[in-house]
C-alpha cells in the first residue's frame, strides 16, 4: 500500500525506533510515549484491522507479541502487558493498518487502560448471559474445524536445476496418512516443490481447510507475503519478464481459492519428521527414474 504509514515503516521510507522483525511482523515504539515502552506491532502483508486479516497473519503476529511479551517480562524487569487492538473508526482506529498496541506493565505503575464506561441499559446478567452463549457456539464452531482439518507435508527435489526432479506429499486426517510422489525427467527445483502442494490439495474433496508445511520460501512466501497480488496487478510480469512456472502457480491459486488454506514455512533438511519423509519421497523418485535409464 503505497500511502500506508505504517507500510511507509516497514519500507523503512519513514523513520521508526524498531524494537523487532522478522519476515512476517515489524514491531516499533508508538510515537506517543505516552507509557513506558508502548510499542506497536504490526503484519508486513497489510491489512486495515483485525476483521479484514486472514488467519495465517494473525497467527504470526500472535507469536511475535508472545515473544515481545516474554522478553519484557523475562528480560526488561516488566511484569506483565495489555495487549489492545482498535478495530474501526468507531473504536478509535487512527491508522488503518493492523496493529496491537502492546504496553508493558508493572504492579502499581499507576496506568489505567480501560477507562470507566458509559451506564448501560442491560443488566450484568443480561451481558454474561449473551457472553455465555456465544462462548458455546464458539466451542462448538472450535470443535467441527479440528474435526475437519487436513494437514499436507509436501517437498521437491531436482538432481541438477534444471534437472531430474521429484516431489512427495503426506496427506493426514484424523490420523489417517495417504502418501503421494511423483517425478519428471526434465524439470526445476521449484516445479517440484510447487507441483508437490498442487498434487497434494489435488487429492481433497470438497472445499476444506488445510494447514500446508513447506520449506520452500518460495512457494510459502508467494502467499504469506502476497507476491501473488503484485504478480497479479502486473499482469504476471515482474522486473525480470514473465513470473516462472506460471502454469503451476495458475493451478495452485485455483486450489487455493477452493481450500482455505494455512501456509506454514519448515525448515528444510531439519528435525521435521514429515518434511524429511517428504524428502526422501522426493529423492527416492528421482532415484527410481535414474535406474531406468
Ligand atoms: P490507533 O488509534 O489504534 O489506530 O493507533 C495508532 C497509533 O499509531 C497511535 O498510538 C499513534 O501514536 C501511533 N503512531 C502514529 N504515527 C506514528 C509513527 N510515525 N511512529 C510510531 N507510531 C505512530
Amino acid at each position: 500500500m503505497d500511502n500506508c504509514l505504517f507500510c511507509k515503516i516497514i519500507r523503512g521510507e519513514i523513520p521508526s525506533y524498531k524494537i523487532y522483525e522478522d519476515e512476517y511482523t515489524y514491531a516499533f515504539l508508538d510515537i506517543s510515549n505516552d507509557s513506558n515502552g508502548h510499542m506497536l506491532v504490526v503484519p508486513k502483508k497489510h491489512c486495515e484491522n483485525l476483521l479484514d486479516c486472514d488467519s495465517q497473519t494473525l497467527a504470526n503476529l500472535t507469536a511475535t507479541i508472545q515473544k515481545l511479551g516474554k522478553h519484557l517480562t523475562e528480560n526488561c524487569g516488566f511484569e506483565g502487558m495489555n495487549v489492545i487492538t482498535n478495530c474501526g473508526k468507531a473504536s478509535g482506529q487512527e491508522v488503518f493498518h493492523l496493529h496491537f498496541h502492546i504496553l508493558p506493565r508493572r504492579k502499581d505503575d499507576g496506568i489505567s487502560v480501560f477507562a470507566p464506561l458509559n451506564k448501560n441499559d442491560e443488566s450484568l446478567e443480561e451481558i454474561c448471559a449473551c457472553l455465555k452463549v456465544q462462548q458455546k457456539e464458539s466451542n462448538k464452531a472450535d470443535e467441527a474445524s479440528n474435526d475437519r482439518n487436513i494437514v499436507l507435508y509436501t517437498d521437491g527435489a531436482c538432481s541438477g536445476n534444471p534437472g531430474m526432479g521429484g516431489w512427495g506429499a503426506i496427506l493426514m486426517y484424523k490420523g489417517v496418512e495417504k502418501v503421494l510422489s511423483g517425478g519428471e525427467k526434465e524439470t526445476t527445483n521449484n516445479r517440484m516443490e510447487l507441483t508437490a502442494v498442487i498434487k497434494g490439495l489435488e487429492k481433497i474433496k470438497g472445499s476444506q481447510h488445510v494447514d500446508v508445511y513447506s520449506d520452500s520460501a518460495y512457494v510459502v512466501n508467494a502467499f504469506l507475503q502476497d507476491w501473488i497480488s503484485s504478480w497479479r496487478s502486473r499482469g504476471w510480469k515482474t522486473t525480470k519478464g514473465e513470473v516462472q512456472n506460471l502454469d503451476l502457480w495458475q493451478q495452485l491459486i485455483a486450489l487455493t481459492e477452493k481450500h482455505d488454506v494455512v501456509w506454514h514455512k519448515v525448515k528444510g533438511h531439519a528435525d521435521n519428521e514429515y518434511n524429511n519423509r517428504c524428502d526422501a519421497l522426493a529423492v527416492g523418485e528421482i532415484e527410481k527414474m535414474r535406474k531406468t535409464l
